[in-house]
């Protein structure tokens, strides 16, 4: 592998974003938020009213698939954008109904294929800091620094409620919804979320974003004195 490749895997709300993507701005490189590429299939299953357990209807659907990130500012401070098609789609991928479908319909290897080169054809252009849930295992197993990033499901639901508008606040359905979302992405056969052999271990129940940050930056920084 050319370039230096990060991966961040972990469960939702463990902090993946947010670390992943002030590790990029430290490093000097990009991030990449792989579970919006899932996000985008699920919306564009959605819209065009496919059902991803047909696999005549889902090969034609993934031919057409034009998934492409996109920043929207200058390269430090921009938001990420997904486009479908070149249309932005990143204002309609983060609702509850989107993160349920791409749960259960990232489990099936034609959808999982047809993202590995999209994430590998990304990796081969930059330096990149890539999360999600097989990023280490499956999509970079050659990976300088793997991570996988973990914390209590009671504090990983609380910031995900925190992030929510006031009218959608139910923690009791925010908490049920990330373990059954858990237990489909650990208990699916094609690459479940599982930490690869040699990745580091971080619990962030406990540690703050910047917390997070400084030991990941203290084993690369240790790697690199070796
Ligand atoms: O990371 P995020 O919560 O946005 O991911 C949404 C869903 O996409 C996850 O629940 C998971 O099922 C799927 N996903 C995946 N592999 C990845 C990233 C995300 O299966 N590398």
């Amino acid at each position: 592998m050319k370039n230096r490749i990060i991966t961040i895997d972990g469960p939702a709300g463990s902090g993946k974003t947010t670390v992943s993507k002030a590790l990029a701005q430290r490093l000097g490189c990009i991030y990449v938020d792989t579970g919006a590429l899932y996000r985008g299939v699920a919306f564009e299953l959605q819209r065009q009213k496919i059902d991803y357990k047909e696999d005549k209807a889902l090969e034609k659907f993934l031919k057409s698939l034009d998934l492409t990130f996109a920043i929207d500012g200058d390269h430090d401070n921009g938001q990420f954008l997904l486009l479908s098609s070149g249309r932005d789609i990143t204002p309609y991928i983060r609702t509850p109904e989107i993160s349920m479908l791409a749960s259960l319909s990232s489990a099936r290897p034609l959808i999982r294929s047809a993202l590995l080169n999209v994430q590998r054809n990304i990796a081969d252009e930059q330096d990149a800091v890539f999360e999600g849930r097989d990023m280490g295992t499956v999509v970079f197993p050659g990976a300088s620094f793997k991570f996988f990033l973990f914390a209590d499901i009671t504090i990983r639901a609380k910031r995900r409620f925190d992030e929510m508008p006031e009218e959608e606040k139910n923690f009791t359905q925010v908490q049920k919804e990330m373990e059954i979302r858990d237990y489909n992405d650990s208990n699916r056969v094609a690459a479940p979320l599982k930490p690869a052999e040699d990745a580091i271990h971080i619990n962030s129940s406990d540690l703050t974003i910047g917390q997070v940050i400084e030991k990941m930056l203290e084993h690369i920084k240790k790697a690199k004195n070796i």
